[in-house]
């Protein structure tokens, strides 16, 4: 019988939700195995432990591996292949075998998408989002919107990283059509807008806004008080509000948008969803995602 020797290589990780999500699945299943978590010292010291995890992984003692924070990055130079996303994304957050070959993953896109499904078909094809935040999750959430055809303005408080991950969407988009459709594009239809948070505000103006996207951690526990979207300034009216933040379940964003009658989203959603893939590239299993949320609900209060 299989043992899952699974884990999450992080820096801190001692906080993290995934062993108490994963072990919750394992168990469900009553399937033999262990989720643990393997602490990583930040670039440039992580070279000894992660080649230790790698070979550990080639060897089949571990069965597989989640990526997060500050080594999302740094593991591509690891693995023999990246799924599209993880390669568009330029971020690895599961890591599985094929044969011989240790695959990079990105669950964080479908896992972002999925709890966004069943809000969005009432809206039309020209989808507008208002991401906030150009960090890790933001690159996965822009791809994931991006390749799903919505028109996407960027706030940051540093406008050249919120550039940055404009221009390299633009990029890829331009190159995959460029691939199936040669010389059938325009860099018009590309635009990706970026504005500065102190000037959020201003997106209203020239977009109607369907979604908004916090991908900061403003909101987290022990700040629940802080609120990325500025004071005396109205939320989008008719849009949906979707917090990447789970702890606290509900932020004081979704709070100020529940009272103005907006539908919202949660982290614990896309929390879920992303671990909810990454067992399945494992085990093969359909995920038994209310034992996840289950655990990870326990463990938020
Ligand atoms: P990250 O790579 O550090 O990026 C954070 C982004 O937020 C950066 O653009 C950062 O700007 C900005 N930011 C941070 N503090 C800010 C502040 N006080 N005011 C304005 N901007 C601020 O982190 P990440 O991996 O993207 O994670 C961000 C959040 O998403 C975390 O709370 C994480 O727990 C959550 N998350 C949730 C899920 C889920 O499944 N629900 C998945 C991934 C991430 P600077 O670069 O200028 O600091």
């Amino acid at each position: 019988m299989t043992y899952y020797a699974l884990g999450l290589i992080g820096h801190p990780v001692k906080h993290s939700l995934s062993p108490a999500i994963h072990n919750a699945a394992l168990t469900a299943y009553g399937i033999a195995g262990e989720y643990r978590l393997f602490d990583v010292p930040e670039p440039p010291n992580n070279e000894p432990r992660m080649t230790a995890l790698i070979d550990s992984l080639r060897a089949g003692i571990i069965t597989g591996l989640n990526v997060t924070i500050p080594h999302k990055q740094v593991v591509l130079s690891y693995l023999d292949k990246l799924t599209l996303a993880a390669q568009s994304i330029g971020a690895v957050n599961t890591i599985y075998q094929i044969g011989d070959r240790l695959v990079g993953d990105n669950t964080d896109a479908p896992g972002f998408l999925k709890p966004l499904e069943s809000y969005t078909h009432r809206l039309k094809d020209d989808k507008a989002a208002l991401i906030i935040g150009a960090g890790g999750a933001a690159r996965a959430v822009t791809y994931a919107l991006n390749q799903q055809g919505w028109k996407l303005t960027i706030s940051a408080r540093r406008l050249p990283q919120a550039q940055e991950l404009a221009d390299s969407l633009a990029k890829l988009q331009l190159v995959q059509e460029s691939e199936t459709d040669p010389g059938q594009y325009s860099d018009d239809r590309h635009a990706i807008r970026v504005v500065a948070l102190d000037n959020i505000q201003r997106v209203m103006e020239w977009t109607r806004v369907d979604l908004v996207v916090n991908t900061t951690p403003i909101g987290m526990t022990p700040h629940e008080d802080a609120n990325p979207w500025p004071d005396g300034c109205n939320l989008p009216h008719g849009a949906i509000i979707y917090d990447l933040v789970y702890n606290p379940p509900e932020t004081a964003l979704l709070h100020a948008a529940k009272a103005a009658g907006l539908e919202c989203i949660g982290g614990l959603d896309m929390l879920i969803e992303q671990a909810a893939l990454a067992f399945e590239c494992w085990t093969g299993l359909d995920a038994p995602r209310e034992a996840m949320r289950k655990a990870a609900s326990e463990q938020l209060h």
